[in-house]
């Protein structure tokens, strides 16, 4: 978890990686429904380019479908999802029917002047249709009032581990795999 531009993709590609299970993104899931012209894509985009949250009911169809694939079978990284108190609630059904549950909610701390400076360069970079000046705003908003509660719930089950990800990406790669280690064994 983290907010835009904490470095949550740049991350969980490579912690996935590491601990050998799937890295599964809602946001890439999103844009590539977008980008393929899909029905998906195509109630998804408006909200996306908004800054604001596709509904729960839409968002959490796609997770129970992505996390009943093969190779989600022995594990699985959440990058995106869950970001509201309904779609944490109904990942806690899902998993409950599955006997599993979750290992570990790791959060990237950012400043917010960085937050907004890495979603600019982005901008500049990738083109991404919801990281200009209004809608980064907008993003930061909806995350402090939808979001930032699940950390609470998580952090009352003693799952959370707050990372400074300020700095470069090695340096932050290194406190999150340090972390990690603590509750799952180097591969
Ligand atoms: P960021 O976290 O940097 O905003 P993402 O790529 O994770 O970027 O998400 C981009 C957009 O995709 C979000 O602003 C939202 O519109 C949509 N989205 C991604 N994950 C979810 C989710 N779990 N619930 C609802 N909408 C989501």
């Amino acid at each position: 978890m983290g907010p835009p531009g904490a470095g949550k993709g740049t991350h969980a590609g490579m912690l996935a990686g590491e601990v050998a299970v799937p890295a599964i993104s809602t946001g890439d899931i999103f844009r590539a429904h977008v980008a393929a012209g899909s029905e998906l894509g195509r109630t998804a985009q408006q909200y996306v380019d908004s800054g604001a949250y596709v509904p729960d009911e839409v968002t959490n169809a796609m997770v129970r479908e992505r996390l009943a694939e093969e190779d989600a079978r022995s594990g699985f990284l959440l990058d995106g999802y869950p970001r509201t108190l309904d779609q944490a609630a109904v990942l806690d059904d899902l998993l409950a029917t599955q006997g599993r549950d979750l290992t570990a909610v790791i959060v990237l701390q950012v400043d917010r002047e960085s937050l907004v400076r890495r979603l600019l360069r982005r901008a500049e970079i990738q083109g991404r249709s919801d990281d200009s000046e209004d809608v980064i705003r907008r993003r930061l908003e909806v995350y402090a009032e939808q979001t930032l509660p699940l950390i609470t719930l998580y952090g009352g089950r003693g799952l959370v581990h707050e990372i400074d990800g300020n700095g470069d990406v090695e340096a932050v790669r290194e406190r999150i795999l340090q972390v990690t280690y603590t509750f799952t064994p180097a591969t």
